[in-house]
C-alpha cells in the first residue's frame, strides 16, 4: 500500500532520516548502557538514518543520571532531560516527545522489552505510507499471571465503556510520524494517559508483530496499587460512561421500589396490615446506602480529575537539559 502525498519518505535512496527514540528512565542504572549498546549495534551501520536518543530521567534516586552523562561523552547523539522529581512514565514520555526533533519518533522502554531491531521493520511500514506503526506483542507469556489477567480485564472494561478503543497487546512502543507527534502535543490535558491519547489522535495505523522478551535487568516499576490507579486514570480520562451509569441505575432502583410499593399497597388493602419485616427493610437500606456511596465515589473520581486539570500545572519540570549537538 502507498499514499500519493508521501513520496519524501524514501530515506533509503536520498534524504537522511532523523529518528528520535524517546526513553523514560526511572532507577535504571543497570539498563542504560545495555540499551545504548543495542541501539548502536542496530543503527551504527545505517548511513541513511541519523539518530537521537532522548533519555528522560524521571527523578531516579540511583546513579542513572551519572551513567547517562558518562554515555553521552562517547555518544553525542544522546540527549538527556533530567526531570526535577519522579513525575511518572506518562509525564516523562511527554517530555521526551516534546524534545524529539525527528521526522519519525519512537517511544520505548529502557529494559529491552521493546527490541530496537524492530524499529527497522516499523520504518519500512512507515515508508509504505503509514503514520503510526504499532508493535503488537504476539503473546503475554513473559508477563506474570496477575498482570496478564488484569491487563485483559482493563482492555475489556475500557473498550466497552469508551468510544476511543485501545488496541489490545500494544504498549507504548510504536513508530510515529512527525505529524502524529505534533497532534499529540496539541492535546492540552496535564494528566496524560498516553495509551488513550495515542488512540484518540488516530492517523493511518498498522502493526508489526513481535515476541516481547523478559526485562533484561532491574525490576518492573508497575505493580499492584500503581497499576490499579493507572487503570482508573485510563478509564476516567477517556470515558464518561461511569458517570452516566448512575442515572440508569437510579431509574431502575426507583422503578423497582415503586412497583414493590404498589404491591404492598394492594396486599395491605386485601389482606390488612401485617407485621413489617425489619430484616428486609434493613437489607434494602444498606444496599441502597452502598450504591449511593459508590455513585459518590465515581463522581469524586471525576471531580478530582477536573480539579487537577483546572489547576493548569505543567505536566513535568525539567531541571536540566544535556545536549551536545544540534538536531
Ligand atoms: N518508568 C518511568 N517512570 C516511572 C516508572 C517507570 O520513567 O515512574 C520507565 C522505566 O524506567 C521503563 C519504562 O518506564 O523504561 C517501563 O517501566 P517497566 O519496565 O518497569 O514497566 P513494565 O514493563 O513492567 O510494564
Ligand atoms: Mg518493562
Amino acid at each position: 500500500m502507498s499514499f500519493a502525498n508521501d513520496v519524501s519518505r524514501d530515506y533509503t535512496s536520498c534524504p537522511i532520516l532523523l529518528l528520535s527514540i524517546v526513553v523514560p528512565v526511572f532507577n535504571e542504572e543497570e539498563m542504560t548502557g545495555l540499551l545504548v549498546d543495542r541501539v548502536k549495534q542496530v543503527f551504527g551501520s545505517i548511513e541513511t538514518i541519523r539518530l537521537e536518543v532522548i533519555f528522560v530521567n524521571d527523578g531516579s534516586s540511583d546513579r542513572t543520571l551519572e551513567k547517562l552523562l558518562d554515555l553521552q561523552k562517547t555518544n553525542p547523539w544522546i540527549v538527556i532531560a533530567d526531570l526535577s522529581r519522579n513525575f511518572g512514565k506518562e509525564a516523562a514520555m511527554t517530555a521526551g516527545l516534546k524534545l524529539a526533533a525527528g521526522q519519525v519518533v519512537v517511544p520505548m522502554d529502557v529494559d529491552l522489552q521493546d527490541p530496537p531491531e524492530l524499529i527497522l521493520e516499523m520504518a519500512a511500514k512507515w515508508r509504505e505510507g503509514f503514520d503510526v506503526v504499532l508493535a503488537r506483542r504476539m503473546s503475554r507469556d513473559t508477563d506474570s499471571f496477575a498482570k496478564k489477567t488484569s491487563a485483559s480485564w482493563f482492555y475489556r472494561v475500557h473498550n466497552w465503556l469508551s468510544e476511543v478503543k485501545i488496541p489490545e497487546n500494544v504498549g507504548d512502543f510504536r513508530l510515529m510520524d512527525r505529524t502524529v507527534v505534533d497532534a499529540l502535543l496539541e492535546l492540552p490535558e496535564s494528566c496524560r494517559f498516553m495509551k488513550g491519547m495515542f488512540a484518540w489522535v488516530g492517523f493511518r495505523t498498522c502493526h508489526v508483530d513481535y515476541v516481547r522478551p523478559k526485562r533484561v535487568a532491574g525490576t518492573s516499576k508497575f505493580r499492584g496499587w500503581k497499576l490499579w490507579n493507572f487503570a482508573l486514570q485510563g478509564i476516567t480520562s477517556f470515558s464518561t460512561a461511569p458517570l452516566r451509569i448512575w442515572t440508569y441505575l437510579g431509574v431502575l432502583v426507583a422503578g423497582l421500589a415503586l412497583s414493590w410499593g404498589g404491591y404492598i399497597l394492594v396486599r395491605t388493602l386485601i389482606e390488612g396490615i401485617d407485621v413489617p419485616g425489619y430484616a428486609s427493610l434493613f437489607v434494602t437500606m444498606m444496599f441502597l446506602g452502598g450504591i449511593q456511596l459508590i455513585g459518590i465515589g465515581v463522581l469524586g473520581e471525576y471531580v478530582g480529575r477536573v480539579y487537577l486539570e483546572a489547576k493548569r500545572r505543567p505536566t513535568y519540570v525539567i531541571r536540566n537539559l544535556y545536549k551536545t549537538q544540534d538536531t
